[in-house]
């Protein structure tokens, strides 16, 4: 069944927290907070466009929800729980911080439809935490994660990457802590430079270096798969190229690209088919023109912006030609691969076995 959230943007105005990535004078002046005539009229307007049949949520995104007043947080939840009595919503979603959790929060948020928390966790490395000024310890978050689970709710967890003080390693290890706390899924973000930040100030000052474009590649490619090889599934890597984002001026530094996500999962299937087509000539021998097979709907993933996969893999094993061709029999995430002239596949590989596979594990396991 598909998941759609329907997105409801509650700015936290006057947050008490000072993120060093977090420009809160930007988002007071051009956010406006929704009114409770404003959350039906978005919610209506999505719901005109949602095929029957699929699993919807309201998601309160944008800031911290459960620190907003609680007043506010009753009215939005009660505008909303039409929508729950009559079906066409399955549930609520809210995303907030660890450290605004505790029981009786949950209890609030359970009577009232809240189905989903995503956490702003960032990052589980204590020094990370405290460069970026985040306010609460790794040990906040797990203390929030394992209340959340125990009280039935489904779990995201939110990360940033490259955040002041970070690292591959660290990251790495975050991945591995997060993977333990069995969350239902996870969204990465590569720090940005955003103006009128604290860490803008810094970068200018030269203390705040932002990763390069295919640093942030490499660091959420790693931690993609291990989470795919855990059945955890990432539903978001990169910000949404939302307008403001876009706006010239905004984003001063860091490694911001509007089809982020799909730069993360191209380079997957570029390793996964490079990885194939070496167990191909092993087994087949060497061939000049080759086809790749793969589901109709990872064409494009595996052939890279501007072909970019599809020229790697052709100057790697010396091809004349290499050519992709979708098939509905093959399941998302596999590639298949035959001599150019050939109907099936002569090798496939699934991304688990993919995962599996030790020069994958040396590769990307830290
Ligand atoms: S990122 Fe930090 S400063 Fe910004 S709204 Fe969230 S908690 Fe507040």
């Amino acid at each position: 069944m598909k998941h759609i959230n329907i997105p409801i943007f509650i700015p936290h105005l006057g947050c008490p927290f000072t993120c060093v990535f977090c420009d809160q004078n930007r988002i007071s002046s051009t956010q406006e907070i929704p009114g409770e005539m404003e959350v039906l009229r978005i919610v209506e307007k999505h719901l005109e466009t949602i095929p029957s049949g699929s699993e919807v949520e309201i998601a309160f995104f944008g800031g911290n929800f459960t620190a907003v007043e609680k007043a506010s947080q009753e009215i939005y939840l009660a505008s909303v729980k039409r929508y729950l009595q009559d079906g066409r919503v399955q549930g609520i979603r809210i995303s907030t911080r660890p450290d605004c959790i505790d029981v009786e929060i949950l209890d609030f948020l359970r009577k009232r439809g809240v189905r989903t928390i995503e956490l702003g966790v960032q990052s589980l490395a204590d020094e990370v935490l405290k460069a970026s000024w985040r306010g609460y310890q790794a040990d906040d978050v797990f203390k929030a994660c394992y209340l959340i689970k125990e009280y039935g709710f489904r779990l995201g967890i939110q990360l940033m990457i490259g955040l002041p003080g970070d690292k591959l390693e660290l990251d790495m290890k975050t991945a591995e802590q997060v993977i333990a706390l069995r969350p239902d899924m996870v969204r990465i973000y590569p720090t940005l430079v955003i103006a009128g930040t604290h860490l803008e100030k810094l970068y200018l000052k030269g203390e705040y270096t932002p990763l390069t474009l295919a640093e942030a590649l490499q660091i959420s490619l790693a931690a993609y798969l291990q989470f795919q090889k855990e059945n955890i599934p990432v539903i978001r890597m990169g910000l949404q190229p939302g307008e403001e984002l876009q706006r010239e001026g905004c984003v001063v530094a860091g490694p911001f690209h509007p089809a982020f996500g799909e730069m993360v999962e191209q380079e997957a299937f570029k390793a996964q088919a490079q990885k194939l087509i070496e167990e191909f000539v092993i087994a087949h021998g060497q061939h000049s023109q080759l086809l790749l097979l793969v589901h109709p709907r990872d064409i494009s993933k595996v052939t890279g912006q501007r072909r970019s996969n599809l020229n790697y893999l052709k100057k790697q094993f010396g091809l004349e030609l290499i050519k992709v061709r979708g098939t509905e029999n093959l399941v998302r995430d596999s590639v298949g691969v035959a001599a150019n002239d050939a109907s099936a596949p002569a090798l496939l590989l699934s991304r688990r076995e993919f995962l599996e596979e030790p020069s994958y594990v040396k590769k990307y396991q830290i």
